[in-house]
Parts: structure tokens; C-alpha cells; sequence
């Protein structure tokens, strides 16, 4: 018998955390704790510990498919790829913007590079995006505005030093459950947790204030809070003289939004605002937490400079305990975007719109002219899908068919295009649409990076192989660029191209492989190999150009879709502890989906009373952009007037409920969070 422990990193949240998988004669049995990795110290949450289960399945892809007369064919790797070669080739040449590509967190930093290299070098575009366009899109482009750079400031191990830990939009007990870990650790010493949520989730049942609000009133509640400090004088006067800028400006505009005033657009209490508002400023070191509940709304930049806002008026950035923490869902989102695998950067947030860098991106990779128009993202590629515009799709380790807002019509979209190509482990909803199914290799079949949410960059490695022909996304995706007439990716392995990434993306240049290989690994930025890396961001200085933090002064704005008689609840979404964005490992892991193996409607008892809807009763939940009939969760730990459903059922998909039509100005976020809702009883 042949027993191997091999370290490794989760596939699944952005914690990062690390463990050993566990073979015996090459098929994985377990994962067992791997005590020196410093992110999670030996623990893990359910689904890392059963991270194993989906590997093996018997539906995994294993031979490419080529779709004729509507039905799956079995094909060579030479006759799919190169049928995927020729087609690209053809609409490439008639127009190069009529091609789209969506990378993928899921997949490694070396992946992710190459996906975004073939796109720009080799197709002559800059339309490639992913789903951190729906994540944390505003952490990016709000935190690069308030701070210069758009990443979580501080690391998940720095948060258990906080004396005050505000969170905001996260339930990050079941989210993020090793984040969750160093809360409790920094409660354990007396640090005090205040919890903003509109669900009393079970992260708000161990605040020690819970501050239940209406979804998407996040930017007047922050302003109201910064409104107390200021009134209060518990501001940071030297933080503010020496760190920021904008004060004045800031201070005109919260001044305007009293804590009663507030109150009644936000449904929470003055008096708990006023209270929460003193208990994070008086803290010698506040952290701020948030997620998805603060960025999936129009005015998720504008929420996210709000919180960034609160950091700097009260001093707290820079020291370990303190910061503003995104939490990012998926296991490599952080280094999808660093890699460039979005449409208006290249590696390292180099912006594409700027000549220089398209002139040093031409000399690094050799390759003729790249264009400065920047591309599409997620929600525009789709919207030019069903326009006509987009011609084809090459999709890697995505499952927009469930992720994305109004399913309809991101099949409308994937139906309209001429050709659409598929790369996954599974036969996902989306890959079902595919003219080309390309099977790829899991997390534990190759070996790469992932970069946390705590910007750490850690290896996965190989531990058993892949089933059948399935092939590592890097290798396939080179083999299509050769196919097309490049001779730009000729790599023996995941280390030979991170060797590229590091000299193209100053963040990673001081990472060699015997750093990494340590457990502790490295956190960006990292700019050379006698760098120790930066857990803590922004100790002395910003990012912006004169090193200052910018105070932005930011108006409420209401959602875009507001209750009305027909449509009278608000509907927001969100995950949960046993399952991951689409499901399609998780609900194929046999223990997590024991514990839940389907969705359901959260809905307050009252309300739930008033409509006779009992719990676990089928009911019907209509949007304006489709319906679902869902079980219902009568519960008193949610707001009256307001509905939640976790995203991750296919047979009851949040999503068809969801709006594309409004989006974030700044990030082209879509309002997954509001939903102007009905909720009935089945005849
Ligand atoms: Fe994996 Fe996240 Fe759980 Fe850690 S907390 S084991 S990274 S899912």
C-alpha cells in the first residue's frame, strides 16, 4: 500500500488555508491537519475537510466533447482543440472584440496569467474578465481609489490583535470559517464585535452589538456612524493632519446625515448607531470585516470607499488588528485579478489603457502591438452575447448559467453566440450550452499558486492524477495558442511560468520557489527576493501617488429596484457554511450535501404569518425578471420586509431572480444584494 501526505492548499474560500491531502495508491482518502501552515494552524472548516470527495466522482469530465446535431460526442484532444484553434482564428480575424473570455478563481495564478496572455497577445483583445466582477469588483476599484491599491490591508492572522472588530455585510462565521477563527480569538482577549447585518446570522449572534439594517442603506449607515465620531470629536486629529487628505470635504458631506435622520432610511436604531459608532472609534486598533454584502449593489465602490472612510478618520490603519478586510469568496479570486484576468489591467493592476505599459507588456512578451481600448466585463460580454456583438466565448472554470444575475438572459446570451467553448472538471450548466467541452484537471491533479484574500501566495501541488484525458487548464490553454500560430508559450510547468509572472508583475518579483515552499509562504507586495513580503499594508504610506489616503465624501444613493405593492420585499442573496458559489464541487462532495441538499427562502415570522406561509411550506418567489418555487425558512432572525436565499440550487437559482440591468458605475457590479421581491403560497 502507497500512502502519501501531500501538502496543499483549499480549494475553496479565500482563507487560504492549508492541509494534506491524503492518497493511498493514487486516490485520495482524507485530508489530515497540517499544524506549521500559519493561515489556519492544523484546523479546517467542513468543506476543506471533505475538499477530497469531489475528486473521484464518476461524472467527471474525462474525454474532450464536440456538440453535433445538438448532442455530445466523445472526440481526440486533436480534433477539439483543433476545431477550438480554427474557430477562434476565424472570428479573430474578421474582429478580434467579437471574441470573450472568462478566466477563473478556481483555477492558479499560472493559469490565469497564460488565459490573459493568449487573450491579449494572441486574439488581440482585451475582453477577458472572471467572476471577481461579481465578488469584489468595488474592493478594487473603491480600495484603489481610497488607498492606491485594492486588497485586504491587513492579514486574517493580524485581526485576532484587533480591541474592536466591526463587521459589515459578512457572515463570516459560516463564509469565511477560519477568518472566523482569529474573531473569536480577539473576542477571547475582549475585543469587542459589533455586526451590522439585516439577518441576525450566526456571526451577529456572538456580537457584542448587533446592528440589524435594510440592504443597501450601507454608505448612510457609515455615514451616519462617521457622523458621531466627528460630532463626538473621537476622530484621529493627527492620523487625519499626516495620512489623509479630503477631510473637509468628507466632513460636509457626513455632517449632513444625523444618526435620527438615518434611522428611518435604514430601518436601524440611532441609539445603536450612536453606540456602534463609539465602540469602534474608541478602540486603540478597529478592524473592519466585510464581503459581498457590502460590494454586490450599485453602489458597491461607493460602499466600499465608505468603509475605508470609517478606517481613516479614526487612525486605524497600517498596525496588525486594524484595517480595511474584504474577504474574498473564492479560493484564487485574489490572484485572478492580480494575474490580469480582467479587461482594463494587465498583471499587477498595470492599466491597459496606458501606452507605456502596453509598449513594456510587447517587449516582455515579444508579441506585435496590444491595444490600449480597455475590454468588456461579465455583465457587458453577455449583454453584447444577446446584442450580436460577441461571437464567441471561451469560458475556463466559471458556471455563469448559475452565478450570474437573470439566468435568462445569460442564456439568451451563451444561445446566441456562434460558438462557445467549455473548460471544466464537470458538466456544469454552462458547459452544457458549449459547442466544445474541454475536460480539465481539479486542484489536486496539478501544481500551481493561489494567492488568499490575505494576499499570500501558496503552492497547490499534484497529489494523485487526473481521470481518463482530462488535461491541466495551463497545458490545454498553450496548445490552443500553438494551435493558432503562437510561439509565445513555451513552458515545461506551472514553475516555469511563474518564473514570467514574477518579472512582469512587480507584486510577485521577490517570490522565488524556495520562498514559497515554506509554510508561511509570501504575502504581496514583494518586489524582490530580499523582500520579507507585507502581511500589513499601508504602514507608512499609501499606494496614491503622494502617499495620502483619500477621504471621499460620499452621497446615499437608494437601489436600483425599490419595493413597490405588486413586488413588496426585498430579496438578497448570499452562501453559506456547507456549500460554494455554483455547487458543483460542493454539491457533488457527499457529506457537505448530506447536511444541505437544497436551497430554501428565508422569510421573517411575521411576515411569514401574515401571507399563512408555514415553515418548510413550498412557496412561489417572483422577481420582474422570473419566478422560483422554493421551500420557505420561517425565521425570526431576519428583517420584516426582507427575504434571503443562498445562490448556490440550480433547481431553485437565486439568480433567475436577480437584475442585470443596473450596475455599479465604477465596477459594473450588478445589485445581487437587491431585489424587489413577492412571496406567495402555492396554490
Ligand atoms: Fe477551506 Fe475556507 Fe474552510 Fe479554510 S475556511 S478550510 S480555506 S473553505
Amino acid at each position: 500500500m502507497n500512502i502519501q501526505y501531500t501538502p496543499t492548499t483549499c480549494p475553496y474560500c479565500g482563507c487560504g488555508c492549508g492541509f494534506n491531502l491524503v492518497s493511498v495508491d493514487g486516490k485520495l482518502k482524507g485530508v489530515e491537519p497540517w499544524k506549521r501552515n500559519p493561515v489556519n494552524e492544523g484546523k479546517l472548516c467542513p468543506k476543506g475537510n471533505f475538499s477530497y470527495e469531489f475528486v473521484h466522482r464518476e461524472d467527471r469530465l474525462t474525454t474532450p466533447l464536440i456538440k453535433k446535431g445538438g448532442e455530445f460526442v466523445e472526440a481526440t484532444w486533436d480534433e477539439a482543440l483543433d476545431l477550438v484553434a480554427s474557430k477562434l482564428g476565424e472570428i479573430k480575424d474578421t474582429n478580434p472584440e467579437a471574441l470573450a473570455f472568462l478566466s477563473s478563481a478556481r483555477c492558479t495564478n499560472e493559469e490565469n496569467y497564460l488565459m490573459q496572455k493568449l487573450v491579449r497577445a494572441v486574439i488581440g483583445t482585451h475582453n477577458i474578465d472572471h467572476c471577481a466582477r461579481l465578488c469584489h469588483g468595488p474592493t478594487v476599484a473603491g480600495l484603489a481609489q481610497t488607498f492606491g491599491s485594492g486588497a485586504m490591508t491587513n492579514s486574517l492572522e493580524s485581526v485576532a490583535h484587533a480591541d474592536c472588530i466591526f463587521i459589515i455585510g459578512s457572515n463570516t462565521l459560516e463564509q469565511h470559517p477560519l477568518m472566523w477563527r482569529r474573531v473569536l480569538q480577539a473576542k477571547a482577549k475582549g475585543a469587542k464585535l459589533i455586526v451590522a447585518d439585516p439577518r441576525f446570522t450566526p456571526s451577529a449572534k456572538k456580537a457584542d452589538l448587533y446592528l440589524p439594517f435594510k440592504s443597501g442603506t450601507d454608505v448612510a449607515l457609515m455615514n451616519a456612524m462617521m457622523n458621531v465620531i466627528i460630532s463626538e470629536g473621537l476622530e484621529d486629529k493627527e492620523f487625519i493632519e499626516n495620512r489623509t487628505k479630503n477631510f473637509e470635504e468628507l466632513k460636509a458631506v457626513v455632517m449632513k446625515y444625523p444618526p435620527e435622520k438615518v434611522a428611518d432610511i435604514t430601518e436601524a436604531s440611532a441609539d445603536l448607531i450612536k453606540e456602534a459608532a463609539r465602540m469602534y472609534a474608541k478602540a486603540d486598533n478597529a478592524a473592519i470585516i466585510y464581503s459581498m454584502g457590502i460590494t454586490q449593489h450599485t453602489t458597491g465602490t461607493d460602499n466600499v470607499m465608505s468603509t475605508s472612510n470609517l478606517a481613516m478618520i479614526t487612525g486605524n490603519l497600517g498596525r496588525p488588528g486594524t484595517g480595511v478586510n474584504p474577504l474574498r469568496g473564492q479560493n484564487n479570486v485574489q490572484g485572478a485579478c492580480d494575474m490580469g484576468a480582467l479587461p482594463v489591467v494587465y498583471p499587477g493592476y498595470q492599466k491597459v489603457i496606458e501606452g507605456e505599459m502596453a509598449e513594456k507588456m510587447m517587449t516582455a512578451w515579444g508579441c506585435g502591438d496590444l491595444t490600449c481600448r480597455p475590454g468588456l466585463t461579465v455583465i457587458e460580454m453577455m449583454n453584447a452575447a444577446d446584442a450580436g456583438d460577441i461571437k464567441g466565448m471561451y469560458i475556463m472554470g466559471e458556471n455563469p448559467m448559475v452565478s450570474d444575475p437573470d439566468i435568462k438572459h445569460v442564456k439568451e446570451g451563451l444561445e446566441s453566440l456562434d460558438f462557445l467553448v467549455v473548460q471544466d472538471i464537470f458538466l456544469t450548466e454552462t458547459a452544457e450550452l458549449a459547442d466544445v467541452v474541454l475536460p480539465a484537471t481539479s486542484w489536486a491533479e496539478k501544481d500551481g499558486t493561489f494567492t488568499s484574500t490575505e494576499r499570500r501566495v501558496q503552492y497547490i501541488r499534484k497529489a494523485v492524477d487526473a481521470p481518463g484525458e482530462a488535461r491541466s487548464d495551463w497545458s490545454i490553454i498553450c496548445d490552443i495558442a500553438k494551435k493558432m500560430g503562437s510561439d509565445l508559450f513555451n513552458y515545461d510547468s506551472p514553475q516555469d511560468i511563474f518564473e514570467e509572472v514574477r518579472t512582469v508583475t512587480p507584486q510577485y518579483a521577490g517570490m522565488n520557489k524556495e520562498r514559497l515552499e515554506k509554510p508561511e509562504a509570501l504575502h504581496w507586495p514583494c518586489p524582490d527576493e530580499e523582500h520579507p513580503g507585507t502581511p500589513i499594508l499601508w504602514g507608512e504610506k499609501c499606494a496614491t501617488p503622494d502617499g495620502l489616503g483619500v477621504l471621499m465624501p460620499i452621497e446615499f444613493i437608494p437601489p436600483a429596484e425599490l419595493t413597490d405593492e405588486e413586488y413588496p420585499f426585498t430579496l438578497t442573496t448570499g452562501r453559506m457554511l456547507f456549500h460554494w458559489h455554483t455547487g458543483s464541487m460542493t454539491r457533488r462532495s457527499k457529506t457537505l450535501d448530506r447536511e444541505v441538499p437544497t436551497g430554501f427562502v428565508e422569510i421573517n415570522t411575521e411576515d411569514a404569518a401574515e401571507l399563512g406561509i408555514k415553515n418548510k411550506e413550498l412557496v412561489r418567489v417572483k422577481t420582474r425578471r422570473g419566478e422560483i418555487e422554493i421551500g420557505a425558512k420561517v425565521t425570526p432572525d431576519i428583517m420584516k420586509g426582507i427575504i434571503f436565499i443562498p445562490f448556490h440550487f440550480v433547481e431553485c437559482a437565486a439568480n433567475t431572480l436577480t437584475q442585470s440591468f443596473a450596475l455599479d458605475p465604477a465596477a459594473k457590479m450588478p445589485e445581487f444584494k437587491v431585489s424587489a421581491a413577492s412571496i406567495e403560497k402555492m396554490e
